[in-house]
């Protein structure tokens, strides 16, 4: 049997299905079934969801799927399925339509024989997509006293994850200090040391819409089980879960997952004690293992990141420049990354050196204000200035996408660097409820882990209301 040859090999087997099962049955179990790859007689296939799988192992689909595949195939066929990861909730699990649900396949059920030849150990495996990102792994990620606590923690979990005292292992701080970074490095590890071990990250901003997508098309055991075969579930922005839905949801999935002796991993702007809008019963589970902050960059940290990063650009900075730069920028990782992004678009676009002329141009570009002083009007009208929009614009009704985008990321920084409540931002934000508003900060905080642009805009913005003293 050929190697790549998984589609024409598929593509026979439905044929016989097809012929050997009711329509309806073919329709909704068979037809949505992707396959992935054929090697040695193993066969990757890929489901729409995991109640989907479930089906296909029962009988009477197993019986038929099994006898296909050995007729096809050969005798010793293997599965292996894999679940794609939903990651906007819309398909959520996946449902055909061509076919009523829940209709009862018409087959006759044989008890005696109700016996799945695929489960034998070592036979049928599960895969669902880590949603890891590559380039958040340890090795990039800068030590430094600022986060040698939550590092080691990480290094440790990820080493034997379920078998620690850090379960879970929650990880706060502000925004652009790694916490979105260091809960990846630890999934990636994990998945280095152990790679039979299922990881899931996942933001809490995905997690509540798919749970409601969830609730609304009366999935939620569905859902719960998904999450239930974890073995190190990372939820990043737990100060997200605003919902008593979704922290009732999240409550019963944790502790399922610690009696089941896996492990936990959760990001969140503030410590546990000092959550918003988290019932106690949460707040208390979150105390159980260790909660470890992520503090800005001390003087020396700065330099190690700005020398890691600039070298990774591909761009040498002098000592000059990089003492002025972690002279001059304080606030966060994400500031100084943005800072050698920003210097490099002017090296490049204008062919200029990064000499210390440069750097002191690129950092005087930054509004000077003093971040005690912060307040609503200020933000809002240093984004107007940055969007070339106007106050009136930014506040009215309109729902075009740009004018939407800076006021979601007025609200966020207002969130981020000042100590209005959500409703008093919803308010001045042209009536907005205190709903709005958080969901404004979850889409832009989601967007800054996905869009290069975005987290650009987030970070040129930040660097501008927040100067280096
Ligand atoms: P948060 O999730 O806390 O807002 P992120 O994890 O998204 O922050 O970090 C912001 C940016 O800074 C990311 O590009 C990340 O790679 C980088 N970063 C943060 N901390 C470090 C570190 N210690 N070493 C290297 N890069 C870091
Ligand atoms: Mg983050």
């Amino acid at each position: 049997m050929g190697e790549s040859n998984h589609i024409e090999v598929w593509k026979r087997c439905l044929q016989i299905i097809k012929n050997n099962v009711p329509d309806a049955v073919y329709l909704k179990w068979f037809e949505p079934v992707k396959p992935i790859s054929l090697e040695d007689q193993l066969l990757k296939i890929e489901v729409p969801s995991d109640a989907h799988m479930r089906q296909l192992e029962e009988m009477p689909l197993i019986d038929i799927l099994a006898k296909t595949l050995k007729r096809v195939i050969g005798n010793d066929v293997k599965l292996e399925y894999t679940i794609r990861f939903p990651r906007t909730s819309v398909n959520y699990p996946h449902q055909n339509t061509q076919v009523a649900s829940n209709r009862p396949i018409p087959f006759p059920r044989n008890d005696k024989e109700n016996i799945n030849p695929f489960v034998i150990p070592g036979i049928q495996k599960l895969t669902i997509e880590p949603n890891l990102n590559p380039k958040y792994s340890f090795d990039n990620f800068i030590e430094g006293v600022c986060n040698r606590l939550a590092r080691t923690a990480g290094v440790q979990v990820a080493q034997s994850p379920g078998n620690n005292p850090f379960n879970p292992l929650f990880i706060h701080g502000g925004s652009g200090l790694g916490k979105t970074h260091l809960s990846q490095a630890i999934g990636l590890r994990v998945k280095e040391l152990h790679p039979e071990k299922i990881v899931l990250y996942v933001s809490a901003h995905t997690f509540k819409t798919q749970f409601q997508n969830a609730a609304v098309g009366n999935k939620i055991p569905d859902f719960t089980h998904f999450y239930e075969q974890i073995d190190v579930l990372i939820i990043d922005d737990v100060q997200f879960f605003n919902t008593a839905g979704t922290q009732n949801a999240f409550f019963h999935i944790f502790n399922y997952l610690q009696q089941a002796g896996k492990q936990v991993i959760l990001t969140s702007d503030a410590a546990p004690g000092n959550l918003q809008g988290i019932e106690t019963r949460l707040v208390q589970r979150f105390r159980w293992g260790l909660s470890a902050e992520l503090l800005p960059p001390n003087y020396e940290t700065r330099v190690k990141i700005l020398k890691a990063k600039s070298a990774n650009e591909g761009i040498v900075l002098s000592d000059e420049v990089v003492d002025y730069l972690a002279t001059k920028i304080t606030g966060s990782v994400r500031e100084l990354e943005g800072t050698i992004l920003t210097l490099l678009a002017h090296s490049t676009l204008n062919r200029e050196d990064i000499t210390l002329e440069l750097a002191k141009k690129v950092t005087k570009q930054i509004v000077n204000i003093d971040s005690s002083e912060l307040s609503l009007d200020k933000i809002r009208s240093v984004v107007c200035d940055y969007f070339k929009i106007t106050p009136e614009t930014i506040v009215s009704k309109t729902r075009k996408r740009e004018i939407v985008q800076a006021r979601q990321i007025t609200m966020y920084l207002v969130r981020n660097l000042t100590k209005a409540s959500l409703a008093s931002i919803g308010s001045q934000m042209g009536g907005k409820d205190h709903a709005t508003v958080l969901h404004a900060c979850s889409t832009v905080s989601d967007l800054i882990d996905t869009d290069k642009t975005i987290r650009r805009y987030v970070s040129d913005l930040e660097r501008q209301l927040r100067p280096g003293k």
